[in-house]
């Protein structure tokens, strides 16, 4: 049982401004995992106080890019250092089986960024077309509210707070109230940091504390990674209060099977892209686009290549598909079930809760066909193991139907002929394709087409994101610079 009985405010760690505690019990079979602080407004204010002081007033924005990454090379090390525990705390919260290592993946974002402040351009010199010198200068873009989902919480922070506090800017950081221990654990090593004071807060809590954190006034960006519908809210409050923000929401992505596809090995890859992190994954490949002449054969290949990924205790380095992360979001799959047997599909696998898991939060690996596009199944985000199979008759109707979807995050595309499936990629309307593999490294850019976001995350470009272009324009003659007078 781990106890955190404070949060982490402006770099220390504080009683929180009220008694509510958040209590975490394991998705896999109930039993007590630990209890934090429920962050308020009232916690939220004072963080955003601290980050606005020491945005405008402390040494973060000012020091050099080598410093800052030097200091925050404190926190990658305190991160390195407990891997193991990160790892355990975090299946044991969630669900997620461990065997995904989200506390590498974190790390590898520190060690991406420390690496890309040496490189990112912070100043260049242009020329001007009217003669003008200038020097682009990337400043910091201010206070960062950051606000990530309980499926990915060491991922999605340090995706976050490492590229913010690189630029320069000064964060708190608001966890989903499902994963108050990992990120409390996460703010120790900040902690081990000794970053300046008011630099990062973290707080984990629900959505009206997020809901305040976006209208705080103190915040200039709001970093978002969760729903479309919460997407939405969020960009209506920042587009009044003209904040910056980048979204990072949910996805329908599709596999292109191509009709040159060998079988087991396309079949491996989309059951993994599906079922990986039990399909609670934003980019996972929930839509199985098949030729219709290959149609059975690609079904049984499916199925078995989903029957071979693991089933059960998250704990246990094997496992792929664990729990779900809470009672509510395995009936919300279930009510998905039902929906798609309502609208005519038929169930190739699955679609019952785990018999011998009473416990725990378990459904079946499950595998649709006769799946028509336009069901609800194969539009909505079903956030759980669920694969959808969709046949298509030629090249052109499989890009259709990748596409006819509002949501644009992810997707892959099979053949035989690596240049075809390049050129099949390349029409499909999302952030990110996997050619003949799965999209995913925090080297590269990720984010959404339509309304799977705004902007992207991860790799060097993100420090576009977090930063504001600022133009110093001197000219040789007093002509300011006007047309003509250079
Ligand atoms: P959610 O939108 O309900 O919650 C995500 C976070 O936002 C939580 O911290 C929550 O407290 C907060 N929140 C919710 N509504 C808010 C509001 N109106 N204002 C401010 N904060 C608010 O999402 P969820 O169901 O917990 O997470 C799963 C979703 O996240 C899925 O849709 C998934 O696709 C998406 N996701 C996207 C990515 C990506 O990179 N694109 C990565 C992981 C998860």
């Amino acid at each position: 049982m781990r106890e955190f009985p404070h949060l982490y405010v402006g770099g220390s760690f504080v009683p929180p401004a009220t008694d509510e505690r958040l209590t975490i019990h394991s998705p896999a079979d109930g039993t007590l995992v630990g209890r934090a602080p429920a962050a308020s407004a009232a916690d939220v204010d004072r963080a955003g106080a601290a980050a606005r002081a020491a945005f405008d007033e402390g040494p973060w924005p000012r020091l050099d890019v080598a410093e800052r990454a030097r200091l925050l090379g404190g926190v990658r090390d305190a991160l390195a250092a407990r891997l193991a525990d990160l790892d355990e705390l975090g299946t044991r919260e969630n669900g997620i089986p461990i065997s995904v290592r989200p506390a590498a993946s974190a790390l590898a974002v520190a060690d991406h960024y420390l690496a890309a402040a040496g490189r990112y351009p912070f100043e260049q010199d242009r020329r001007g077309d009217f003669g003008s010198r200038g020097r682009l200068v990337r400043e910091p873009v201010g206070v960062v509210a950051g606000i990530v989902p309980w499926n990915g919480p060491l991922l999605q922070a340090m995706g976050k707070l490492i590229p913010a506090l690189v630029a320069g800017c000064t964060a708190v950081l608001k966890p989903a109230e499902e994963t108050p221990l990992t990120s409390l654990a996460l703010a120790e090593c900040f902690a081990a940091a000794g970053l300046p004071e008011g630099t990062v807060s973290i707080l984990p809590g629900g959505r009206d504390v997020g809901r305040h954190l976006v209208a705080h006034p103190g915040v200039d960006k709001v970093a978002f990674t969760g729903s479309t519908a919460a997407g939405r809210e969020i960009a209506r409050i920042c587009g009044e209060q003209l904040k910056r923000v980048t979204l990072e929401l949910g996805g329908k992505s599709a596999a292109v099977v191509l009709d040159d596809a060998d079988a087991a090995t396309t079949a491996t890859l989309v059951a993994l892209g599906c079922m990986v992190y039990s399909g609670q994954a934003c980019a996972a490949l929930t839509r199985a686009l098949v030729p219709a002449h290959r149609h059975d054969e690609l079904v049984e290949a499916l199925c078995a290549a989903v029957r071979a990924l693991p089933v059960g205790d998250p704990l246990d380095e094997k496992t792929v598909i664990g729990p779900l992360v809470a009672e509510r979001q395995l009936r919300r799959v279930e009510d998905y079930i039902a929906s798609g047997l309502a609208d005519g599909a038929r169930l190739a696998m699955g679609g019952r809760r785990l018999a011998d898991r009473p416990d725990g939060w378990f459904v079946e690996p499950t595998v649709f066909v006769d799946v028509d596009n336009s069901m609800r199944i194969a539009q909505e985000e079903i956030f759980g193991p669920v694969l959808c199979v969709i046949p298509y008759r030629d090249e052109d109707e499989a890009v259709r139907l990748a596409n006819d979807t509002s949501y644009g995050l992810s997707g892959a595309v099979f053949s035989g002929d690596d240049a075809r499936a390049d050129r099949v990629a390349r029409r499909l309307r999302t952030g990110s394709v996997g050619v003949n593999a799965l999209a995913g490294d925090v080297g590269l850019p990720f984010g959404g087409y339509k309304c799977s976001g705004i902007g992207r995350e991860f790799s060097i470009e993100t420090l576009d994101e977090f930063t504001e272009l600022k133009t110093l324009a001197r000219t040789d003659t007093a002509s300011f610079g006007l047309v003509g007078t250079s």
